[in-house]
């Protein structure tokens, strides 16, 4: 049994075309303190974009900007060259907690905020992620890596064409996160939405992403794309993933 979907082709490239996600300048202080200084960034459609850097050196501030969930100092965000603010319900955001709540069934967290016919459609998410069977338990019945899962079918129900993952993995145990690397990256394959990545482990970035950047001092010190194919995790390229699947 495969535990990991592999990039056979650059399937992704198919969902390609134009630039998706635009910064020009962008730039966030707290009062006094700079933590993003003109970042400057282009972003095809569908491509998958690891960020990382040092802890607070503002990867999540980048990822709230794009969300809206904090406001500019200076610059500009745009999507299809567009205002970044049309295109919000085309965005989601995950968190490294799943946040949901903890007095709603599974389903009801998926659903959640939805209204109408839901119900298939939170079911089909949670099929996705390979959980349609825990539909009816609380949040507090799940593990942690599943309540990761539930997180991402609560973003998959709203279709997202950006998926802005905020260290969703930094809490799972290492064998979770190799299972959630295979998932992520299937939902990828087949859903093709651009996604930014922010993690603290660099060959999760180099295995999951098409590119790198590595954010310092509030530049982008490092901006590097990983061709493909990319190593296989059964190949001895990565001995500590195939010592666990020999
Ligand atoms: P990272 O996610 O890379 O660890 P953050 O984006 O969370 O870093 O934080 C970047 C810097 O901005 C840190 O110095 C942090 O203390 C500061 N910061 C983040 N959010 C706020 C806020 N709401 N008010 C003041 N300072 C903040
Ligand atoms: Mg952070």
């Amino acid at each position: 049994h495969q535990t990991a979907v592999y990039r056979e082709t650059s399937a992704a490239s198919r969902h390609r075309g134009g630039s998706h996600l635009r910064l020009d300048g962008v730039t966030k202080r707290f009062g006094d303190l700079p933590v993003l200084e003109a970042l400057q960034l282009e972003i095809p459609k569908g491509q998958f974009v690891a960020i990382v850097g040092r802890s607070g050196c503002g990867k999540s501030t980048l990822l709230k900007l794009i969300a809206g969930l904090e406001t500019l100092s200076d610059g500009k965000l745009s999507a299809d060259d567009q205002p970044l603010s049309a295109h919000r319900d085309d965005t989601r955001l995950m968190f490294q907690e799943a946040r949901l709540l903890p007095w709603k069934s599974v389903l009801d967290n998926v659903g959640l905020g939805l209204k109408g016919d839901w119900r298939m459609r939170a079911l089909e998410a949670l099929r996705e992620v390979g959980l349609e069977d825990k539909a009816a338990m609380w949040p507090s019945q799940l593990s942690g890596g599943q309540r990761q899962r539930v997180a991402l079918a609560r973003a998959l129900i709203h279709q997202p064409r950006l998926l802005l993952l905020d260290e969703p993995l930094g809490a799972l145990d290492a064998l979770t996160r190799l299972e959630m690397h295979a998932l992520i990256e299937k939902l990828w394959q087949r859903h093709g939405f651009t996604v930014l990545l922010v993690t603290h482990d660099v060959p999760e970035a180099v295995q999951l992403a098409d590119r790198v950047i590595v954010l310092e001092d509030g530049h982008i010190g490092l901006d590097l794309e990983i061709p493909l194919p990319r190593p296989r995790p059964r190949e001895p390229a990565s001995p500590g993933v195939s010592a666990l699947e020999t």
